[in-house]
């Protein structure tokens, strides 16, 4: 079995073997399986984790990439542990989500009003949702091989082929109302406006499920003038790009002001978090007093669990964090580091790849046939098991990815560990070559 791991994790093995009476295939997340078991992770601490086993591993994956400053950060812990004694949600109004609001609107400039919600799946749901609403126009635009999580709206092209749905069980005729584009591609971006009655183009500017490929600077803005001049309200989904490329996000780098930004992952700290901002009037309709007949009432955001004071002090501590100390230069040039390294390992060792991410993401794909300029490229013109064998062999030296998927770096990750990760990633790839795979 080529995919087998060669450090021995009995706990791990036989809790996986546990679990698949519990949950379906073993796991309460699809992604987070991989062979040949996952490992059941006892605690984490600065840019490490340690498996039941007693393996130490330096963490790459970092909690679905969002700890930007590593796990259990001081004065994160702190915190949290001070507000749990408080009481851990009121379900009411509280000071403490008050102020983290504001601070997630001070990164947004273009945002007026805010709504949180529990997870990134929510936001874009809730973003959808207020697209169509505001712009009486249902038909909403989407990227090809975009991840905004699991709503019906946006489960639709998420998979090579990308104009069918990817998953069983939506409700029929969803994806009628949901067409997707390939990034970078402004004449199949107007041809759907030309088709449809666009309410809502909602992209990620990198998107991460897409292995990393970004939309270009001048697409998005092509995005922002489009939706401007036919009546559509353009998303911006940061669910992961937000509060971790710049203090404004990727929309600042590009200088685009969006409609409507979702965010979710980085900005909890590490606890549950998604939520939507835009502009004031996009909301009006959203207000517990609007004055509207019910048909016109629009849900955006909220549920039990938004604005709980454990989320938000989290939220809170680590923006605070991101504003006090050079966690973005550290990470930008770290990221970038890993990348360039690995491209030069890859290039003096004769392998053909290509390493996506921007600012602490990083991901090789190898045999790339073709530019990876859309996700239509990584999906098919890669080879997905040759990268996932890479990470399988770095988790056997103790640098832990999620096999296939994109890696990042913290603020705690250490410059040692980094160079230990180059040195192994060669010896991987001269072992590879050695092997002939
Ligand atoms: N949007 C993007 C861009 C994402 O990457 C994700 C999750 N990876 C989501 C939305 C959904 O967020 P959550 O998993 O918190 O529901």
């Amino acid at each position: 079995n080529k995919h087998h791991a060669e450090r021995a994790a009995p706990g791990s093995e036989r809790l996986h073997e546990s679990a698949t009476e519990v949950f379906p295939g073993g796991v309460s997340h699809n992604i987070r399986y991989h062979e040949p078991h996952p490992l059941y992770v006892e605690s984490a601490s600065g840019a490490t984790i340690r498996d039941v086993d007693g393996n130490e591993y330096v963490d790459y994956w970092m909690n679905h990439q969002t700890s930007v400053l590593g796990h259990a950060y001081p004065t994160v812990v702190e915190a949290v542990q001070e507000q749990a004694a408080d009481g851990l949600h009121y379900g009411t109004p509280n000071e403490t989500g008050l102020a983290f609001a504001r601070k997630i609107l001070e990164a947004f400039p273009a945002a007026e009003r805010l709504r949180f919600t529990s997870s990134g799946t929510e936001a874009t749901m809730y973003a959808v949702r207020l697209a169509r609403a505001t712009t009486g126009k249902d038909h909403i635009l989407k990227a090809e091989g975009g991840w905004h999580g699991g709503s019906s709206d946006l489960s639709s092209a998420v998979h090579s082929p990308f104009d069918r749905r990817t998953t069983a069980g939506l409700p029929p005729g969803v994806e009628e109302h949901v067409h997707a584009f390939p990034i970078n591609d402004e004449a199949a971006v107007e041809d759907l406006f030309e088709q449809y009655d666009v309410g809502g183009v909602i992209v990620e500017p990198m998107l991460l499920a897409g292995g990393g490929v970004e939309c270009e600077a001048d697409f998005l803005t092509f995005l922002r003038e489009e939706t401007r001049r036919r009546d559509a309200q353009l998303i911006f989904d940061e669910v992961v790009t937000g509060f971790r490329v710049s203090p404004g996000s990727y929309q600042a780098r590009v200088g685009i002001e969006p409609d409507l930004t979702t965010f979710g992952k980085v900005a909890g700290g590490g606890l549950p978090i998604g939520g939507l901002a835009g502009r004031a009037d996009l909301f009006e309709r959203a207000k517990p007093n609007a004055n509207v007949p019910p048909e016109q009432a629009i849900l955006a955001g909220g549920g039990t669990f938004t604005m709980n004071p454990m989320t938000a002090t989290a939220g809170l501590a680590t923006l605070e964090v991101l504003e006090s100390e050079p966690v973005y230069e550290h990470t930008e040039s770290w990221g970038e580091r890993v990348r360039s390294r690995l491209a030069e390992i890859f290039e003096e060792r004769g392998v053909d790849a290509r390493v996506l991410g921007t600012s602490s993401l990083f991901c090789p794909h190898f045999e790339p046939e073709a530019p990876l300029t859309d996700v239509k490229a990584v999906e098919t013109a890669t080879n997905r098991s040759a990268l996932v064998e890479f990470h399988d062999r770095l988790i056997d030296r103790g640098h832990y990815h999620l096999p296939g998927h994109m890696g990042s770096v913290s603020y705690q990750t250490t410059e040692a560990q980094l160079e230990d990760l180059l040195e192994s990633s060669e010896e991987v790839i001269q072992e590879l070559q050695a092997e002939g795979v």
